[in-house]
């Protein structure tokens, strides 16, 4: 019950990755506890001072009576100093530690520094008496200079190790806080040590890499384990064991199961399952393949992430995603160099530990979405891991030592191929994932979205019913985008609607009075009930099974329609067309609004135009004005001459978000010659188009989108390139039924299709100058 109080001098550590603390005290006296006063949550106890400070100072007496004792002891520390190596400056400072302090301390500092056991430790904290103290500690002493004697006679040339061994512990006033386990805890520690030494040696990791662990292994040893470097080169020899050198999964690949299981987890996206199945055939015949790394693009929520998911599970192999999105440092790639603090590996490496096996099906996140900073350019990073003629010697700087990634899967999903660097785009065979169908939403969401919600709220179809006019409903009046998880979310919102009510109904049957008596009085009508499954009338009566969610009851879950049909109200008035843009979010309509007032012949732009669309506006109007007699397009005073005397505005509405591209030129010569000529644009015509200063018609990509955009929209004619024809067959044959497309090969062929009745263009009067 005898203790050291100490003071806290100094507490250094971190809980990374292990929670790891050195603390640092100064011993100031013993102590003895008289009672416990209480334990949690730490112990507290009345304690008893037991040597006192001062008495070292003046008390002449004990010298006298210890006189003897203290001096023979002094003798014996100064013959073991004096072995040691003076050149050590710890050494050389104990020596005049020695002479300086007062001989009453010295047993308690030599047996700190001394080689002795806890128990001995202890021995001597509990010695309060000072004779008894020396007494203990001689022996102690003498075993030490003796054990040294014989080792300096058998290890003659050696022996700097043994004065090491002593001169490493701590030697000055400052003792450790004697804990009992602290041997134990040493020991442990030792244990640990020998225990990595052996997972290294049996571990499969590579030849270099197991010579790196030794040396590291062999530092480690040697090190005092209250170094920050001790935690840090442990995690490392901790990881370099853990990583999945050798450890492989089994493919497992069949082709038809293969089939049959992307047919299953999803619907329609034809094109991609095709060529993921020609990649997994090639796969099957051929097993080391250094192929292609597949990239999907296309706009969120059409199952990127989710086909990659299924090829792990067509293949047996263990998943993992890296999402890329916003990663601006090649170090969360290639991890840091180990002499920073808090230094760890990168994503690669990291996610193969957490696999644990080395060829696992990487998703690569949204690479179009890395960023670029001063700490490096990540996509140059993603350069070496996706070059399968480099990564099977992939060199984390945190690990240093080559890893083979010959044998991990990697696919990248990205939303628009634009951002993807050159270099790392070239790497990559891209798939384009494009938006769907109305059709195939419905199909989606009944397939697969809607049991999916069910299953995840604890609904049976027996509870709830969405008939395909309501799923429609949402598609077209709540949600407006190309992939399916704004309507995943609607459906959920709806789930949980009837969640509750069929949980209310559960509450109300197993306790039927309490419900009579509390809500008997009130009435519900049959129309109520069926009206409105949120109605608070209907609470007193279960609700009917199955809930059918019809257009009212959408209403009351989801609030009112988000979205409306808006295209021909806007278009009441010259000066207006309808172009389609492609965005990394799928197609979309845009509203191409031109309105001309006095001024001297400028032209202005809104919208956060790009340069490429500013420039089809200025093409656009070199076009109009150089042809507009042989349209009879005149300025507000009727002149040919459009921007005389006027000033005209072009709009892109969506004023906030950045538009970039060739493909509204078609769209800006409509709206134009719609606002010169005074005449409507037809409402129900949608068109895209690069154009060129003499009036040709250039192709533009992304037609898929934009088509199903136009569809979306209720659009019934599309204008499109001729060039582009070859596009219109990926579209779904129902789609391409509802629309007509035109084939525009120069800027005539547009306007005539774009206005009722054509756009007359005034013959030319072939006029033969006779020079007779
Ligand atoms: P992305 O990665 O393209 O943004 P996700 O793969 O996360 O999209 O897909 C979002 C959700 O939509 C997933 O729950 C997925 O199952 C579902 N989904 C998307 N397309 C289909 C499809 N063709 N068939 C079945 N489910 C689909």
């Amino acid at each position: 019950r005898i203790g050291t109080a100490a003071l806290a001098v100094q507490v250094v550590g971190s809980n990374w990755p292990k929670p790891h603390y050195t603390l640092l005290v100064t011993g100031l006296c013993r102590f003895q506890i008289l009672q416990l006063l209480k334990e949690k949550p730490y112990p507290v106890a009345e304690v008893e001072q037991l040597d006192r400070l001062e008495q070292f100072t003046n008390q002449h007496k004990s010298e006298e009576e210890l006189g003897e004792l203290s001096e023979q002891f002094y003798k014996y520390a100064v013959q073991l100093v004096e072995m040691l190596d003076m050149s050590v400056p710890a050494v050389a400072k104990l020596r005049r530690l020695l002479d300086n302090l007062p001989r009453e301390a010295l047993p308690d500092i030599l047996t700190s520094i001394i080689r002795t056991s806890n128990q001995e430790k202890l021995q001597i904290l509990d010695a309060v008496r000072l004779e008894e103290r020396f007494k203990m500690t001689i022996p102690l002493l003498v075993r030490q200079i003796e054990g040294l004697k014989l080792l300096q006679k058998t290890r003659k040339p050696k022996q700097d190790d043994d004065k090491r061994v002593v001169a490493i512990r701590p030697n000055r006033r400052i003792n450790h806080i004697p804990s009992t386990t602290e041997d134990e805890e040493e020991e442990e520690d030792h244990d640990d040590v020998v225990m990595l030494e052996k997972k290294i040696r049996t571990s499969s990791m590579s030849e270099q890499a197991l010579k790196v662990c030794l040396k590291e292994i062999k530092r480690l040893k040697k090190m005092p384990q209250s170094m920050p470097e001790y935690a840090l080169t442990r995690n490392y020899l901790e990881l370099m064991v853990e990583l999945p050198w050798n450890k492989s999964t089994k493919d497992r690949l069949e082709i038809r199961a293969a089939r049959i299981l992307l047919d299953n987890d999803h619907y329609a996206m034809e094109k991609l399952k095709k060529r993921v199945l020609e990649y997994l055939a090639v796969r099957q015949l051929k097993n080391n393949l250094k192929g292609p790394i597949l990239c999907f693009v296309g706009p969120p929520g059409v199952g990127k992430t989710s086909v990659g998911r299924s090829i792990a599970k067509t293949l047996g192999r263990e998943f993992h995603r890296i999402a890329l999105g916003g990663v601006c440092d090649q170090s969360d790639i290639r991890g840091h160099r180990r002499t920073y603090v808090g230094s760890m590996p990168g994503r690669i490496i990291n996610g193969l530990k957490t696999v644990g096996v080395n060829n696992p099906v990487f998703l690569l996140d949204e690479v179009d979405k890395l960023g670029k900073s001063l700490q490096g350019d990540p996509a140059a990073a993603l350069l070496e891991v996706l070059d399968p003629e480099q990564n099977h010697s992939f060199t984390d700087h945190y690990l240093n030592v080559a890893f083979d990634l010959s044998q991990v899967l990697f696919i990248a999903t990205a939303n628009t191929t634009a951002t993807i660097p050159p270099a790392l785009l070239d790497r990559m065979e891209i798939i384009q994932v494009p938006g769907y169908t109305q059709e195939e939403k419905i199909e989606i969401a009944h397939r697969h979205l809607i049991p999916k919600q069910l299953e995840q709220h604890g609904l049976t179809p027996q509870q709830i019913q969405i008939p395909q006019v309501t799923t429609l409903d949402i598609i077209t009046r709540y949600t407006r985008e190309a992939g399916v998880r704004s309507l995943d979310r609607k459906l959920g919102a709806i789930c949980r609607a009837v969640a509750v009510k069929v949980a209310e109904g559960q509450h109300k049957e197993t306790k039927p009075d309490r419900a009579e008596v509390g809500e008997g009085e009130e009435h519900v009508t049959e129309d109520a009930k069926t009206e409105s499954i949120s109605d608070t009338a209907d609470l007193a009566l279960p609700p009917e099974m199955p809930i059918l969610i019809d257009f009212h009851a959408l209403k009351d879950i989801l609030g009112p329609p988000m979205y409306e049909m808006e295209v021909s109200e806007r278009l009441s008035q010259p000066g207006v067309a309808i172009g389609l843009a492609w965005t990394p979010l799928g197609g979309e309509i845009m509203f191409v609004e031109a309105s001309r007032m006095d001024g001297e012949g400028q032209l202005t732009l809104t919208g956060q135009l790009g340069d490429v669309m500013k420039e089809s506006a200025h093409l656009a109007i070199s076009w109009l004005r150089s042809n507009a007699k042989r349209y009879q397009l005149t300025n507000a005073s009727g002149s040919f001459d459009l921007l005389d005397n006027t000033d005209i505005h072009l709009h892109f509405p969506a004023g906030a978000v950045t538009k970039d591209g060739p493909s509204a030129g078609v769209t800006i010569v409509t709206c134009l010659a719609s606002l010169f000529s005074g005449r409507l644009v037809c409402s129900d015509v949608a068109m895209t188009g690069e154009i060129t200063l003499r009036g040709l018609v250039l192709p533009v990509g992304g037609i898929k989108d934009k088509v199903l955009a136009a569809h979306r929209a209720g659009l019934k004619r599309i204008i499109i390139p001729r060039r582009n024809e070859k596009d219109l067959e990926e579209i779904a044959v129902n789609i391409r039924q509802d629309l007509t497309f035109v084939m525009a090969s120069c800027l005539d062929e547009v306007l005539n299709a774009a206005f009722d009745g054509g756009f007359a263009v005034k013959p030319r009067v072939e006029r033969l100058n006779s020079k007779l």
